[in-house]
């Protein structure tokens, strides 16, 4: 299957599930992801209509974007942010999903003043409890929204998380029910001058479910580009 014949197919399967969820179509935004495939194959994508892209590490992008053509994108960092990287994070990405700590938090907010920009974050909780698995344990959750509420240089929009895998995608659905009600729960506490409205959860393999749970990006790899040769770590 060619990347526009897969494209299709997902964007099929996204109407359908959000019927089914009783959902707009409009509320639910796909993320091709891209790491580990080249700026040629990323082209391609673009010049069929992807409009958002994620990687999940920042060196590969530094690495890539250059060579992208000039489409108009919106570049997405899924992956585990290590400090020191920060700055060239700020500089390549206008999503972040992957805040998972105050420290973290205030050093994207510095970096992003000097620069001058205003990236999009979203908080990592980590619902799995997996020793492979980043993201800020929701007991902590709290505390961090209410620095970024407060965060000059950033848009705080929402949640990210990364569930454990199952073979059977629909035993996945406690984890992205749980995202999405820790969202309303943030939302409830009035902390915010907007309310946060983002939900970034589901991948190839449950993208439906999540849209099921009220997933507002979905990120989605395999299922677009193929395997991917390389093994990598998910999220690192
Ligand atoms: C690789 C990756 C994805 C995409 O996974 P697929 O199973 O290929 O769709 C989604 N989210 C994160 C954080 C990833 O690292």
């Amino acid at each position: 299957m060619s990347i526009k014949e897969n494209l299709n197919e997902i964007q099929a399967r996204m109407v359908a599930a959000c019927e089914k969820a009783n959902r707009s179509i409009n509320q639910t935004r796909l993320i091709a992801v891209t790491k580990t495939f080249p700026a040629e194959v990323i082209n391609e994508a673009l010049a069929i209509g992807v409009t958002d892209i994620g990687e999940n590490r920042v060196q590969e992008a530094e690495e890539k974007f250059p060579n992208l053509s000039n489409y108009k994108v919106c570049r997405h960092l899924i992956g585990h942010l290590q400090s020191n990287n920060a700055r060239k994070a700020v500089e390549l990405f206008d999503w972040i999903h992957s805040i998972d700590s105050i420290n973290l938090a205030e050093r994207v907010n510095r970096i992003a003043g000097e620069l001058g920009k205003h990236p999009s974050v979203l908080v990592q909780v980590d619902l799995a409890k997996e020793p492979t698995k980043n993201g800020i344990d929701e007991s902590q959750l709290h505390d961090l929204a209410i620095y970024l509420a407060n965060a000059e240089h950033l848009s705080f929009r929402g949640l990210m998380t990364i569930p454990p895998y199952f073979e059977d995608p629909s035993t996945t659905l406690p984890y992205f029910r749980r995202l999405s009600e820790l969202l309303n729960e943030l939302n409830n506490k009035k902390l915010f001058a907007q309310p946060l409205t983002e939900l970034s959860m589901g991948m190839s393999h449950d993208f439906e479910v999540a849209i099921q749970a009220g997933a507002t990006l979905i990120r989605v790899g395999t299922a677009i580009f193929g395997n991917r040769s390389k093994i990598i770590l998910l999220g690192n």
